[in-house]
C-alpha cells in the first residue's frame, strides 16, 4: 500500500511533469473507483491549467486555476503514470487525462480502492474526507503538547494510536513499527502511559523515519513518472519491519511479530519497553 513518503514522491514527480499544463481531454473507462467519478468532470477540468500539486495525508491535490482541486488517492494498489499520449490502454487503466503538451496522466488501479474527485479549495476543511484528519506529521502542529493531550485519554496501545488518522495522518504500519523501535517504546504500551519525554522522542523519530523515506524516494522520481510507474517501495534497511525472527541490530534478541488491529507489528521485546 502506498504510504505517505511514496505519495509525497508521486506529488514531486507530478509537479515536475505537469505544473502549468492545461487539460485537453479526459477519458473515463468506468463510472467509479471507490466512489463515483464527479458529475460533469470534463466540463470542470478541460482548459483548466494546473497551478500547484500538493499533498494532505495520502491524498494528492491537483490545484486548478480556479478554486477547484482534483483529489486523488491511490488506495491499496493505485498507480499514476505520466507518459506521452496515445499509448496502449492497459488492464486496470481507469482514467486517462490528456494535456496540451500531449502528455497523459493514467490512473491505474487493480483493486479499485483508489479515488478521484474534485472539490472547492475553500471547503476542504469541512470536506467529509478531511474534516476529522489529524495534523501532518512533518509540521510543527505535530508536537509534544499536542500528542500528549491526544493520548492522555487513550488506553489503547501506542502503535494503533499513532496509526490513527484522527490523531496524526500518514504514519503507516512500516513507519509506526520503525519509529517505535528507534524510540525503545513497546508497541503494546498503553498510549496514556507514555511520559512527555517518551512522547517527544517518539515524535522526533516519526518525523525522522518519514523524512528518511522521502529522501530515499527522491532519487526515483524521474524513473517513477517517466517510466512504467511502479510505485517502488523504497528498499530501506528496516530495523524491525518484516524482520520476524531476525536478530535485533542492538541486542541480538529475536524480532517478534504480533497482530494489532489486524496489522502485523514487528518489535524487539528486549529493547522496546
Ligand atoms: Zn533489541
Amino acid at each position: 500500500m502506498p504510504e505517505l513518503p511514496e505519495v509525497e514522491t508521486v506529488c514531486k514527480g507530478l509537479s515536475k511533469s505537469l505544473l502549468g499544463r492545461k487539460f485537453t481531454n479526459i477519458n473515463l473507462l468506468r463510472p467509479n473507483l471507490r466512489i463515483p467519478f464527479p458529475e460533469n468532470f470534463s466540463t470542470k477540468i478541460i482548459n483548466r491549467t494546473i497551478k500547484d500539486i500538493t499533498r494532505r495525508a495520502k491524498y494528492i491535490f491537483i490545484h486548478l486555476d480556479n478554486s477547484q482541486v482534483i483529489i486523488m488517492h491511490l488506495g491499496m494498489s493505485g498507480k499514476i503514470i505520466v507518459h506521452p499520449s496515445k499509448q496502449q490502454i492497459l488492464k486496470h487503466d481507469h482514467a486517462i487525462f490528456t494535456f496540451d503538451d500531449n502528455q497523459e496522466l493514467v490512473f491505474n488501479d487493480a483493486r479499485r480502492f483508489g479515488l478521484i474527485t474534485i472539490a472547492d479549495i475553500n471547503n476542504l476543511d469541512q470536506h467529509p474526507l478531511f474534516k476529522s484528519l489529524g495534523p501532518e506529521p512533518l509540521t510543527e502542529n505535530f508536537n509534544t503538547k499536542y500528542l500528549a493531550d491526544k493520548l492522555k485519554t487513550k488506553s489503547i496501545p501506542i502503535k494503533p494510536a499513532i496509526m490513527n488518522n484522527n490523531i496524526v495522518v500518514g504514519v503507516g504500519n512500516i513507519y509506526a513499527c520503525e519509529s517505535l523501535f528507534i524510540s525503545n517504546i513497546s508497541p503494546l504500551k498503553a498510549a496514556n502511559n507514555l511520559n512527555n519525554v517518551e512522547i517527544k522522542i517518539l515524535i522526533t523519530n516519526i518525523k525522522q523515519v518519514l523524512l528518511d523515506a522521502i529522501k530515499s524516494g527522491g532519487s526515483s522520481i524521474s524513473d517513477y513518472v517517466n517510466a512504467q510507474g511502479e510505485l517502488g517501495y523504497f528498499q530501506h534497511n528496516f530495523n524491525v519491519y518484516n524482520k520476524y525472527n531476525h536478530s535485533c541490530k542492538i541486542c541480538t534478541s529475536k524480532i517478534a511479530r504480533i497482530t494489532q488491529c489486524g496489522r502485523s507489528t514487528f518489535y524487539c521485546p528486549t529493547c522496546q519497553k
